[in-house]
């Protein structure tokens, strides 16, 4: 018996698997597994999201022109090169079918994003890593691992899930020792937390090449994880070929609609930007005084190293948090298995989850 069978490498590819959103018991739990915004999205993008049920017979604006232009003018970018997409996966999903396919390499860092992996995986290219150092990309081992069939390298500044980042002058080496047929990917989907002086999200790397895209996300600081958006900032010619592969309605209505009101609310961004500035060190020194090793991070989230054996395990550490509603990712799909990713949250929540890392260690659990 035969069925259809996929293409060469498809049944390769391990599903993604989201961080866990509900208590063992169904119960409401703290979710601190996504990298989501606590303080959720603007009231105003809520509003917008609302008043686009009124239309809902209606396609959406296949360019989303308007979201466009209001990208262009809060960012001071020219709408013709930005270019949108059902959350910035698609984004990255969708360059990778159109310039990377069998044979072809898509280089990233040792613990970068996932979706690069399988991005490359289901365009039937292969995933290639560069080591990293502390945690962070190497520009040295990345350039090293460029060879003829590298179609691609995705750098996500700062990275999930290590939140470590690449300063403005190692970004831009990495794209000087690059040949310009290779596409440079900065996927800056953190870049509101960052308040970094040598840190950039990568516009004026795009501005002076023909091969760099800077993509971006509301799903983090905006808040709209749900509604799957994204944009990217591209070259005309690489916006050209986005436009050839991308569905023609692929960004819907409501996020449109969302999306120009919470750029526009520059207060909730902010707000959201300064809750971080004060919980995110908190939660790493927090976590630090407990005698864990704390990845530095520049984004809304922390990754704690626990033991690689015995009682205090990153699943040992899961399982009991876990079994007190409280739901950090587990990050052993990027190549670090010891580790748990904690995402900022609100004041009560990251009391909740220190507390209860500290219990955890506290206990006998030998
Ligand atoms: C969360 C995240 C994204 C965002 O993906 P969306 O599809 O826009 O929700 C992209 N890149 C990185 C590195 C992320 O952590």
């Amino acid at each position: 018996m035969t069925g259809p069978v996929p293409k060469d490498g498809i049944l390769d590819i391990a599903p993604y698997v989201g961080g866990d959103a509900t208590a063992e018991d169904g119960s409401k739990a703290i979710k601190l597994s996504a990298n989501e915004s606590p303080l959720g999205p603007s009231p105003h993008a809520v509003a917008a999201f609302t008043r686009a049920a009124e239309d809902l017979h209606r396609y959406p604006d296949g360019g989303a022109d308007r979201l466009r232009e209001a990208l262009g003018r809060a960012a001071g970018l020219a709408p013709e090169r930005i270019v949108c997409g059902n959350g910035s996966d698609e984004i990255i999903g969708l360059l990778i079918r159109a310039y990377a396919g069998p044979g072809d390499e898509v280089l990233y860092s040792r613990h970068g994003f996932l979706m690069y992996k399988l991005g490359a995986m289901a365009a039937g290219a292969i995933p290639v890593t560069a080591p990293e150092e502390n945690y962070t990309a190497s520009v040295d081992a990345l350039l090293a691992a460029v060879g003829e069939r590298t179609r691609m390298v995705f750098l996500a500044n700062p990275n999930n899930p290590t939140g470590t980042y690449l300063p403005a002058a190692e970004v831009a080496r990495l794209h000087a020792g690059l040949p310009d047929d290779v596409l440079l990917v900065i996927d800056s989907a953190y870049a509101e937390y960052v308040g970094r002086n040598d840190y950039s999200a990568g516009i004026e790397l795009v501005d002076g090449a023909r091969n760099v895209v800077m993509t971006r996300t509301f799903s983090k600081i905006h808040g709209l994880a749900a509604l799957r958006l994204g944009w990217a900032y591209c070259p005309a010619e690489v916006a050209a070929i986005y436009h050839r592969v991308r569905p023609p309605f692929n960004v819907n209505a409501a996020a449109q609609a969302a999306g120009i009101a919470a750029i526009e609310d520059l207060a909730h961004v902010d707000a959201a930007s300064r809750h971080n500035e004060v919980w995110l060190p908190w939660l790493g020194d927090q976590l630090g005084a407990l005698g864990l090793d704390v990845v530095p991070s520049v984004g809304n989230f922390v990754a704690v190293e626990f033991d690689e054996s015995g009682a205090r395990t990153a699943d040992a550490a899961l399982a009991f948090l876990q079994r007190r509603a409280i739901l950090p990712r587990n990050i052993a799909a990027y190549g670090l298995p010891n580790h748990v990713r904690i995402t900022v949250g609100l004041e009560d929540e990251n009391r909740a989850v220190v507390d209860a890392v500290a219990e955890f260690l506290a206990a006998d659990n030998d």
